[in-house]
This record gives structure tokens, sequence and C-alpha cells, in this order.
């Protein structure tokens, strides 16, 4: 009788043969399915190079996208160069949305808002990025500025892309990131942007300077609220919307709009030849909403119309050359290794009034400019 071959189990198994019976080895499993698939996935993610992450934006691939904003916000110099190769591929495409700016104290209702605004527009077949501005904002605490969580409806949609204010940092830096961001969120196709901040401090007047709308959310208070308001904020503002203007509170929040009206008749006009509009309109409920989507409509019309808008565009454009140029001067400033190894010192000798800061200055951007050559 031929014997049969034995298979490779069997011969690496002696468990296998006839002597020991009631006992049978299978072969094994060849490698462990991973645990993570997607671990995978994101260390390949780090290794695109920027024709691939400006393909993947083009064609509107958000974890791409994500990648990309990431990039910008890193600290790192080698991401810096790399987003600043992405970003510069994608200027050609870009400047197709509105931006609009939105700002309003801590409780005036931006998430509401932002929630109800921008169903109000993804129905209108708007493809919607929401952005911040929060130079103060830590990631790990609380409420955050463009945190998903605040914005639960728009959180889900597959037509949006959320993203809270880049971590603390300098206001400058912390903007010119959110620019950027704006750059690349176009050139994923976005055709309206959010960039929500807090009215307090002065990160409003860095949202005006990148925004084509600027939208003030109000309350009706006690009669006084105009007090409260700074009236650089006010004088910034494309549209003032008073919300809550529901309930108890209808007649309140009518009231505030007439003295908010009566406020902006005591402004110059604005150079836009646009007259701001005041409206009530209430988050919660959904009420006044199309009103409010009419009159940015009507504004971004009209300053089409008079050239205001691409005038503004070429004005922001101008000051974040000029804003760049600073930040990077600054940078490059107290990065040096000449400058980093006697700023101390020289601060010393001026608190010892032995130089003065002037001249203290001087001679430190001369140390600087030296080192450079
Ligand atoms: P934010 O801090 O400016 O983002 O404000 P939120 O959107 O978190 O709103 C603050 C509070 O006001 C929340 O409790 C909301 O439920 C409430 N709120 C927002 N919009 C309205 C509204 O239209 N009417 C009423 N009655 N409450 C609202």
């Amino acid at each position: 009788m031929r014997q049969r071959v034995k298979s490779e189990v069997e011969m690496e198994h002696i468990e296998n043969e006839e002597a020991y019976k009631g006992l049978k080895v299978s072969a094994g499993v060849s490698g462990a399915p991973e645990i993570n698939p997607y671990i995978r996935e994101r260390v390949r993610r780090r290794n695109y190079t920027p024709a691939e992450f400006v393909e993947g934006i083009l064609k509107g691939n958000i974890t791409i996208l994500s990648q990309a904003v990431t990039l910008v916000e890193s600290a790192l110099h080698e991401h810096h160069i790399l987003a600043q190769e992405i970003i510069e591929k994608c200027l050609p495409h870009t400047g197709k949305s509105v931006r609009i700016g939105i700002t309003g104290v801590p409780g005036a209702g931006k998430s509401t808002s932002i929630d109800v605004f921008g169903m109000y527009l993804l129905e209108q077949g708007r493809k919607l990025a929401v952005l911040a501005i929060d130079p103060s904002s830590e990631r790990t605490k609380g409420s955050i500025l463009g945190d998903k969580t605040r914005m639960e409806e728009l959180s889900r949609q597959r037509a949006v892309f959320i993203r809270p204010s880049p971590s603390a940092g300098s206001l400058g830096g912390v903007a010119r990131k959110t620019r950027e961001t704006i750059v690349l969120c176009e050139a994923a196709g976005f055709d309206t942007v959010f960039i929500e901040t807090v009215g307090v401090g002065q990160s409003e007047t860095a949202v005006h300077s990148m925004v084509d709308f600027f939208l003030l959310i109000q309350l009706a208070g006690t009669g006084d609220e105009l007090q409260g308001i700074k009236r650089g904020i006010m004088e910034m503002a494309d549209g003032i919307i008073i919300n809550k203007a529901d309930g108890d509170n209808i007649e309140k929040a009518r009231i505030a709009a007439s003295h908010f009206r009566n406020a902006l008749h005591l402004f110059p006009p604005a150079e836009s030849g646009w007259a701001p509009q005041v409206l009530t309109y209430s988050a919660h409920y959904k009420l006044g909403i199309q009103e409010i989507w009419n009159m940015v409509d009507a504004y971004t019309c009209f300053t089409k119309k008079n050239g205001f808008f691409s005038h503004k565009r070429n004005e922001q454009a101008k000051y974040w050359m000029y804003e760049s140029i600073h930040e990077s001067l600054r940078e490059a400033f107290y990065h040096n290794p000449t400058v980093v190894s006697s700023l101390a010192a020289m601060e010393r000798q001026v608190l010892n009034n032995e130089i003065s800061s002037f001249v203290a200055a001087k001679r430190m951007i001369d140390a600087f400019l030296n080192a450079g050559l």
C-alpha cells in the first residue's frame, strides 16, 4: 500500500501521528489582522507629496484637507515649508467663496446660529466650511469656538468642514493659520466659509481682515445693550442680528433693533456704500433665518456690482502680505542665535539704566542684521 504523503503540518507536528490519538493540530492563520487598520492609513497619509495633497484637496477629499490644515497649524518648520508649497499650488483655485465673519459674546447664540444658518445654506446646495479664531483657546478646555459638539446637526453633514480655532498662540499667528485654511477650503470646493470669533478683544479685527461680510450677533437686554459694545465692532458690522427673538423676548428684541438702527445712523457711511441692516431672529425656533441670508446675498450682489467686493479682497491680500512680513521678521529675529544669546543681558542693562531702550533695540537689530549677512 502506497503511503500517504504527509502534509507540512503533519510533518511539523508529531502530535498529528497515529500514536497521539485525539489530537489534531491544524495549520495556523498566517499573519494576525492589524488591530487598527486606520493606524496604517494615518501613517500613510503623513507621507503625501505636495502634489498628492493638492490633488486630494482639489478633489474635495476631506481627510487630505484636514491633514493639510494640520500642517498649516503645525509649529514644525518642515511642516510650514510643506504647507506653503501646498497653499501656493492651491491659490489659483481659490477666491470663489463668500467669507462671512460671525461674532458675538459668549452666550449670544453663535453655535446655535451657525448650526441653523449652516443647515439652511446646505439646503440651498451650498458647501460650508466653519473655521474659528480664538487666540485664547486651548483645545483641552471646555467650549471651544468651532467645536463640532457645539454644532450638533451641522457636524453630521457631509458637505461641511468644521475646524476649531488653531490652539493658543499670538493673535497674528492664529489669524494667519485661519487665513491659510480658508485658501485650502476654497480649493476643496467650499463655496461658503464662516469664521467664528468671540466679540471681545482684538480677534474680531483679525476676522474682519479676512471676510467679505461681518455679522454681529446681539441680544436684547435691559435697554442698555449698546453700552457694552465697543464702537469699533459696530462700525465693522455689515449686519447686526438680534438673536432670541422668541417668546417674551420678541418685543424687547424689536426695541433693541430700533436702538441699534438709531446708533448706526450716527456712524459715517461705510466705504462699501452699503447701509448695515439690523434684523431680529430666533436661532432656536429657526425664525427669521431666510431674511438674514437674503441680506447677505443682497450685500454680495451690491458690492460685486459697485466693485467694492474685489477692492476689499485686494486690500485684504495687501494687508496679509505685510502681516506675513511682520510675522516672519519677528520670528526670524527672536529665533536668531545671536539675538537669543544676548537679549537677556541687554534687557538687564536697560533695567539698570545703563543703556536706553532705543539704543538697546538698535544694538539688537544691528546684531541681528550682521548675524544674518
Ligand atoms: P455661544 O456661546 O455664542 O455659542 O451661544 P450658544 O449657541 O451656545 O447659546 C447659548 C444659549 O442660548 C444656549 O443655551 C442656547 O440654547 C440658547 N439659545 C441660542 N439661540 C437661542 C434662541 O434663538 N432662543 C432662545 N430662547 N435661546 C437660544
